[in-house]
């Protein structure tokens, strides 16, 4: 019998972002989800999301583009992006992702503090790290979880992301293996 090709994630990085973010992002893909990451640009122009009034993107319709802009061989769709995004009753977030979907977007403006100079901060790419694996995580179904070790708690600022592991709790990897199951 065949083995089946695994299933490919696509991170999709979108204007300034740091690449030294990619190779953590893939590994960590690779270990929760069981999948093969794959940096591929799928949107490049985020103008249609801008709200003048805000000066930030509106994340939800940046996930339907990006949804509709990833090739069909895809599993899902990690958007990095340096941009400050809002979803209209909260003054940020750090991603957002359609729940049991194929987008997710995490944005590095408010989780770079202390990033400066050259040398990437490990704290920084470990929040990024963190926040990219949480949206993929709802997009396999995840919902936030009360543990505030787990990676999928929710995350109010840095201090709560730092806090937390880069771990799934025990409930949420069962919950995981579930959904990976029936792919
Ligand atoms: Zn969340
Ligand atoms: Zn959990």
């Amino acid at each position: 019998m065949k083995t089946p090709a695994p299933h490919r994630i696509l991170i999709a990085p979108i204007g300034d972002v740091d690449l030294q973010l990619l190779a953590p992002v893939s590994r960590e893909i690779q270990r929760v989800f069981r999948a093969l990451p794959e940096v591929r640009p799928v949107l490049s122009d985020l103008g249609f999301a801008f709200d003048a009034g805000r000066e930030q993107y509106h994340s939800t319709p940046i996930l339907h583009r990006l949804a509709a802009a990833s090739p069909p061989g895809a599993l899902r769709v990690l958007a990095l992006t340096d941009v400050d995004l809002f979803i209209p009753i909260l003054t940020h977030v750090y991603g957002e992702a359609q729940l049991g979907g194929k987008a997710c977007i995490v944005s590095t403006f408010r989780l770079n503090e202390g990033h400066s100079g050259m040398a990437i901060q490990k704290k920084y790419v470990d929040r990024i790290v963190k926040e990219a694996i949480h949206e993929l995580g709802h997009t396999f179904k995840l919902h936030h979880c009360p543990d505030h070790t787990c990676i999928m708690h929710y995350c109010r600022n840095e201090e709560d992301v730092d806090r937390k592991s880069d771990q799934l709790c025990r409930y949420c990897k069962i919950m995981l293996e579930d959904e990976i199951k029936r792919l």
